[in-house]
């Protein structure tokens, strides 16, 4: 265990005071490409330069075909539709025994998990729900983390037929950032709402290539600003969800700090994403996007996060998909699966010609069976439960095993700074159900019983990839995790929290550290003197 500098807060607050980023924390060295200028490269050139055969070729079958096996999938799907028509209902054993499995924190199967996806009857899917949380609360206790979202550049070369940014939607206002914006989002982020971690966005384009997001990120973790108690607020940890890189590029983007990097493949049906990806476009090609996460892997980023979006065809081949694409990275990267999942469904947009087209809208019902089937089949994956969702549905994801929230989302181009309207449009990719703000999140979070975790330290300190990986398959990745959450919600507490939920927040820590001095004896002596040192105004401390 390791201890981070101290950044007491002294002296007299101004508009920003100086922090050492993530990566001077870590005492790397990096140096930043040029920054191209906007519209200095001609689009099209660019995305010749893309894609890079051989960084897909590498990873095929002997036979040359791909991990994901069309025809098994479908075939798994008929089966379920064929005992669904002959009202056939599964053993109860073979229930059993698979969940068994989850509960050794295992993943699943293709097959094993189709069986449970087959299952209709309301009380073994609520059991099964009950399960699901309590497997998420063995490996990852009471803690849910929270993040927000940060657009940067809304400039698209692709056509996804289900994007308000794709290419051909001529009434979206086009806007990328400046670092100068950059810092006046992040002061917001940090210095108002409170925010630790961000996940990153931007549409495919040159002018938001790697040299762009490395000054931005560059310009993120600079960016401190002092709260009312003059301690320093920053961001600590950035994930990025942007295009599919080649390997160099997303080495680069690691030596700047990048925390999960995020790709999601919208489908894994590859005849559907032909038909919602058209053109010569980057991300017409299924391929390049769905070997991504083993670059990753390759350039040494090994926290990598997976998603799909729902709605776009059957549930259940998108389910399948995700699981096939973590046990092969499984299966190649010495057990080092997805990191996180994320599950977006489908969500109005400007100009998007897929919405009024598709047949596979998910109901809120399948929805929340699909969290707690994910749940079962990955038990030591971080669950993405995103402000896309109304608030409703997502307390009830709650209640199936997620560990990630975002709140207080802004996903305009600069709407964190810009005293506009909370939605607009015209100048985001999709429409948020959610409005909560980060307090109100954190409040509700407090009455179900959840702590906020802001903690960013596992990662800085080499609790990633195969590490975290085997700490959450034990199960012993939550004692780290406890402590380092009651410190970080104790800084946030103090520094942001009103009087309704930082009494909330107090009574929560209360339980919170007497659950710790019974189960984590061993760790007191350490935690204590970085609580109390926390309490008078040190921020950054962690085990
Ligand atoms: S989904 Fe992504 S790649 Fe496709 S148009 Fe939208 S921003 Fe561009």
């Amino acid at each position: 265990m390791k201890q981070s500098q101290e950044t007491a807060s002294t002296g007299t607050p101004t508009e920003t005071v100086e922090a050492k980023s993530l990566t001077e924390n870590a005492g790397d060295r990096y140096e930043l490409p040029e920054l191209k200028p906007v519209g200095s490269v001609e689009p099209g050139k660019w995305m010749r330069s893309i894609v890079i055969k051989d960084e897909i070729t590498r990873y095929l079958n002997a036979d040359g075909t791909d991990f994901i096996n069309d025809s098994k999938i479908r075939t798994l799907i008929e089966d379920a539709d064929r005992a669904k028509s002959e009202n056939t209902e599964v053993d109860r054993k073979q229930i059993d025994d698979i969940v068994a499995k989850s509960k050794s924190i295992k993943s699943l199967t293709l097959e094993e998990a189709a069986v449970l996806m087959r299952i209709r009857d309301p009380e073994t899917r609520a059991a099964l729900a009950e399960t699901a949380l309590s497997i998420k609360k063995r490996v990852y206790d009471n803690r849910i983390v929270t993040f927000a979202p940060l657009y940067i550049s809304n400039d698209c070369v692709n056509t996804c037929r289900y994007c308000g940014f794709r290419h051909d939607n001529g009434c979206m206002k086009r806007q990328r950032l400046s670092m100068d914006e950059i810092r006046e989002e992040v002061k917001v982020m940090v210095g108002t709402l409170g925010h630790k971690r961000m996940v990153l966005d931007v549409g495919e384009h040159p002018d938001s290539d790697y040299d762009y997001l490395m000054h931005a990120m560059d310009t993120i973790y600079s960016v401190s600003v002092p709260t009312r108690t003059r301690a320093a607020a920053n961001i600590r940890r950035i994930n990025l969800n942007v295009a599919p890189m080649s390997i160099e590029h997303l080495g680069m983007l690691k030596e700047v700090g990048l925390g999960t990097f995020q790709v999601f493949q919208e489908t894994y049906d590859r005849d559907l994403y032909a038909k919602l990806h058209p053109g010569n476009s980057p991300k017409s090609d299924y391929r390049w996007r769905l070997y991504c996460m083993h670059r990753a892997m390759d350039a040494g980023v090994d926290d990598v996060g997976l998603g799909a979006l729902f709605g776009l065809t059957d549930w259940r081949f998108e389910l399948l998909g995700l699981l096939s694409h973590t046990r092969e990275l499984e299966s190649r990267y010495n057990g080092v699966g997805a990191h996180t999942i994320s599950f977006p469904r489908l969500r109005s947009a400007q100009n998007a010609p897929y919405l009024s087209e598709t047949k596979s809208i998910m109901s809120d019902d399948d929805f929340l069976w699909l969290l707690t089937l994910l749940r079962l089949c990955v038990p030591y994956t971080g669950l993405i439960c995103t402000a896309r969702e109304p608030k409703e549905v997502r307390e009830e994801a709650l209640k199936r095993g997620i560990t990630q929230m975002d709140a207080s989302s802004k996903i305009g181009i600069g709407a964190y700074a810009r005293s506009a309207k909370n939605q607009e449009e015209d100048r985001q990719q999709f429409m948020l159900g959610d409005g909560r703000s980060l307090e109100e999140l954190i409040g509700d979070l407090a009455d179900a019983g959840s702590i906020t975790s802001f903690c960013t330290a596992g990662y800085r300190i080499g609790r990633r990839g195969g590490k975290i990986m085997r700490l959450l398959r034990d199960c012993s990745e939550g004692n780290f995790c406890k402590l380092n959450a009651i410190i970080t919600f104790r800084e946030w507490l103090d520094d942001f929290a009103g009087p309704e939920v930082k009494a909330k927040g107090e009574a929560l820590i209360a339980r919170e550290l007497d659950e710790a001095k019974k189960k984590l004896p061993q760790f007191m002596n350490q935690f204590e003197p970085m609580y109390q040192k926390t309490i008078h105004g040190c921020r950054d401390l962690y085990l």
